[in-house]
């Protein structure tokens, strides 16, 4: 047995290395990875460049902490990041992961509103199909009802408005442009409920991740919620710790979108699995008002701006940037968009194919022409998942809830290293896991 507390249990098999696309198992089965994990590892899972940072880094200096230190790969990152970050973002504080990188999001929020003289201003508004981490803070943020539901009475009260999710809630006749101002126009309809002076911010994941599986909203979309947050005075969080570091093909997904958050969160790909490491950038505005009114952001963690996870972090995005692996993943992500469509376009249980990049969602239903979800208990998701396991795959169950019923996608983020042969494995194994699992 074993006493590993968590998800890692007797029934898995047990990692022992990775190998580009592959991680293999101590049976000596490889597993493509599909998915990243859970979109974590973009660089697949033997990079050299990584790994002989983190060496070096590790030689020369593991952790200072930053209560009384700064250090060369927290400040190169941070530098980084801010040098290729959306317009206006200047600052970056360094954390340990997701969750971490929101709960900073909602506080810097708050601070900022009090450094401002605007104390009331105290509400989150998120949206309904939305993950924003487990901690307390994210996950009352988030919006995904089952993750919630056991940990309800601890969680601060937030609303939650409709996604921009084309395939479950554009009306027939609708045109995509006029969908888009629908469901953003309900931002302002909550505000409008709220009252604009309670309201701080509001926070969504620009492609919808592990509750929707890679949703991204129509065009338009953002545009009009930067419209409405700052005809508001409310601050727009992006959370693109799944979707960011390049997954969709952009190094921060909201400039397809054509929009610049105030705050934004990052984590997994900025690791790439290689250390846990996540960030939050704001812009000069609200970072000013807190330096120059009280000083300090009221926040930390002991392994905020860890030298060895940044060393990691640094050396991963320099092989984004400087490998020019953007433009693979936008090609790449088409010809995996292609080969689900062909393989799995017309398949009786499939009835979306979606997403960016190299983060693409299938949606599976049980009627294609109602969109009818399948019974919870079928536990399609739990079955795809192990199925993908059986044939070498590693695939990402994005089981959300379609408005408060059931719903199951699957979760597509390879590695950005991944082949053409590898995207047609990878297709054909999931299609086989499909079948099966149903
Ligand atoms: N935000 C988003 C959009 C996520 O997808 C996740 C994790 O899946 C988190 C936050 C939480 O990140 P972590 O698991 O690193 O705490």
């Amino acid at each position: 047995m074993t006493h590993v507390f968590g998800r890692s249990g007797a029934s898995l098999p047990k990692a022992v290395r990775g190998e580009g696309c592959y991680i293999h198992d101590a049976r000596g089965r490889a597993y493509l990875d599909g998915s990243g994990g859970a979109a974590v590892s973009c660089l697949g899972h033997s990079d050299p460049d990584v790994r002989a940072a983190i060496h070096a880094q590790l030689d020369q200096l593991a952790f200072a902490h930053t209560g009384f230190f700064t250090s060369d790969p927290a400040e190169d990152l941070a530098d980084l990041l801010a040098a290729n970050a959306p317009e206006g973002i200047e600052r970056v504080y360094l954390l340990s992961g997701g969750s971490e990188a929101v709960e900073a999001a909602i506080k810097l929020a708050r601070q900022y509103f009090l450094e401002i003289g605007q104390p009331g201003r105290h509400r989150v508004i998120a949206r309904r199909q939305s993950y924003h981490g487990n901690t307390l803070g994210a996950l009352a943020a988030g919006g995904n009802a089952w993750r919630r539901e056991k940990y309800a009475p601890l969680l601060v009260e937030t609303s939650h408005i409709a996604p921009c999710y084309e395939y479950r809630f554009r009306e027939d006749g609708e045109t995509a442009e006029a969908y888009g101002q629908r469901a953003a126009n309900e931002l302002q309809a909550e505000i409008d409920r709220l009252g604009a002076d309670s309201v701080m911010a509001f926070i969504a994941e620009p492609v919808v991740g592990a509750t929707a599986g890679a949703v991204p909203a129509v065009d338009g979309y953002f545009r009009r919620i930067r419209e409405i947050c700052d005809a508001n005075g409310i601050l727009l969080i992006l959370d693109e710790v799944m979707c960011g570091m390049g997954r969709t093909g952009t190094l921060f997904a909201s400039e397809h979108d054509g929009v610049a958050p105030d705050i934004v969160t990052i984590a997994k790909g900025l690791g790439a699995g290689y250390m846990p490491i996540g960030a939050m950038l704001c812009t000069g505005t609200v970072y000013d008002a807190i330096a120059q009114g009280s000083g300090a952001f009221q926040h930390g963690h002991t392994y905020h701006g860890h030298p060895l996870a940044a060393a990691a972090g640094r050396a991963v995005l320099t092989a984004i940037l400087g490998r020019d692996l953007l433009p693979q993943v936008r090609a790449r992500g088409e010809m995996l968009q292609q080969a689900l469509t062909s393989r799995l376009g017309q398949h009786p249980h499939v009835g979306d194919i979606r997403g960016r990049g190299l983060f693409r969602g299938v949606e599976l239903v049980e009627d294609r022409a109602t969109k009818a979800t399948f019974d919870p208990a079928r536990k399609i998701n739990a079955r795809v998942k192990s199925a993908a396991m059986e044939n070498g795959l590693i695939c990402y169950p994005a089981g959300g809830t379609v408005d408060g019923k059931h719903g199951d996608h699957v979760l597509l983020a390879p590695p950005y290293i991944i082949s053409e042969d590898q995207i047609d494995e990878l297709v054909d194994k999931l299609a086989r896991a499909i079948d099966t699992a149903i």
